[in-house]
């Protein structure tokens, strides 16, 4: 089992640091190498993705991917910014569907902003697509327009586009995730406006016709993003498209308290996954050793589950961090008074023990 391991920027040192700790102290072989990504390959190479970094990622089974970014980085040429070392890896090894659990663990009810009731026991699963629609659409750029409310001024473009392909193997990809739950999806979309989520809209219908046994339905963004939080616990599937489910999976993960809590996967169709915190290299708090790595080794845990077909260890991984809880330890980002405060290096650490 061959994990390539990309710390990359800010914070990702440090919880990446405390994933492979844990990953160790599993009774199992990896082979781990790590590599620079991000600034930190930038600073190194001229370049946010270097081919060796790229070239151990698609040869490895999976890649534990920490995060990327700090503003001193802004005013760079947008390929050599460090975001764009992750928007290369999902296209270079067609990572396009992006699983990002919400779940609220019943020790913190009371770090979300939303009324405990209406989060306790929250479980919910976003499927965003990853290498299509508006991030990755051609034509884009700048010109001066020929047309529109102000012609002969500057302007700027992107285009959103997705091919029925595209949209059938997320769809699939969702409808086979939920059978494995509550089997029930909703496709967000904004078909009202859009030809291309009316399209995606159809497709998903056609897709659904395969799976009887999965109930499906259909949202519109603006109202997606209403529900998530009047009443997020009637979600379970939540399928959507790339601009949306950026949005709608951050959002998501408020509701459960932390950022820092929360794992991701990003899978291609042969099970090889990038798996990453939901969140940035916080370069607010990077350096001072006090970040929350459970997220990180929440998503170490579904690497194991999802691209090195070890669900038990990845089970053990999960209950563990489900004890450190238990124990009352948080780190800054969740503590809350009465519990104990502890810094990245110590969570860790627990974790360990615990397992
Ligand atoms: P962020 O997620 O880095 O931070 C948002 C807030 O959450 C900050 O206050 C931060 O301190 C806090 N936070 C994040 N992770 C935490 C953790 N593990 N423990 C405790 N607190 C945590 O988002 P941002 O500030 O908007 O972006 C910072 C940089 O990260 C930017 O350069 C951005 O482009 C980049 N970014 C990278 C990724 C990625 O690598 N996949 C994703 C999002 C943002």
């Amino acid at each position: 089992m061959k994990i390539a391991v990309l710390p990359g920027d800010g914070i990702g040192t440090e919880i990446v640091g405390e994933a492979v700790k844990v990953l160790n102290a599993l009774d199992l072989r990896f082979e781990m190498e790590t590599a620079l990504v991000g600034g930190a390959a930038y600073e190194a190479h001229g370049h946010p993705l270097p081919d060796a970094t790229l070239k151990l990622a698609k040869e490895a089974d999976a890649v534990l991917f920490g995060a990327v970014g700090d503003w001193k980085y802004d005013q760079l040429d947008r390929p050599l910014r460090p975001e764009q070392a992750i928007l290369g890896l999902r296209k270079n090894l067609g990572l396009f569907a992006n699983f990002r659990p919400a779940i609220c663990f019943e020790q913190l009810v009371d770090a979300s902003s939303l009324k405990p009731e209406l989060i306790a026991g929250l479980d919910i699963l976003i499927i965003r697509e990853l290498t299509g629609d508006i991030y990755f659409g051609l034509p884009r750029g700048r010109r001066v327009a020929t047309d529109g409310h102000f012609p002969g001024t500057e302007e700027a473009f992107d285009t959103m586009r997705y091919s029925r392909p595209e949209i059938e193997r997320i769809a699939h990809v969702a409808f086979q995730a939920a059978r494995k739950r509550s089997k029930r999806v909703t496709s967000v979309d904004k078909a009202n406006v859009l030809e291309t989520f009316q399209f995606w809209k159809d497709v998903v219908t056609e897709v659904g016709k395969d799976y009887p046994d999965v109930a499906l339905d259909h949202m519109y963004v603006d109202n997606a993003a209403m529900q998530l939080v009047r009443a997020p616990k009637k979600f379970d599937v939540v399928v959507t498209g790339n601009m949306f489910g950026d949005i709608l999976s951050d959002e998501a993960a408020m509701l459960t308290g932390s950022i820092g809590m929360l794992p991701s996967a990003s899978m291609n169709s042969s099970q090889q996954g990038l798996y990453e915190p939901s969140h940035g290299s916080a370069p607010d708090i990077a350096g001072k050793g006090i970040a929350n790595p459970l997220a990180t080794i929440l998503s170490a845990a579904m690497m194991l589950r999802f691209s090195l077909n070890q669900p038990e260890a990845a089970e053990r991984i999960e209950a563990a961090v489900k004890t450190v809880l238990a124990q009352g330890l948080r780190t800054a980002d969740i503590f809350s008074p009465g519990t104990t405060r502890v810094n990245t290096h110590e969570m860790g650490a627990a974790v360990v023990k615990a397992l």
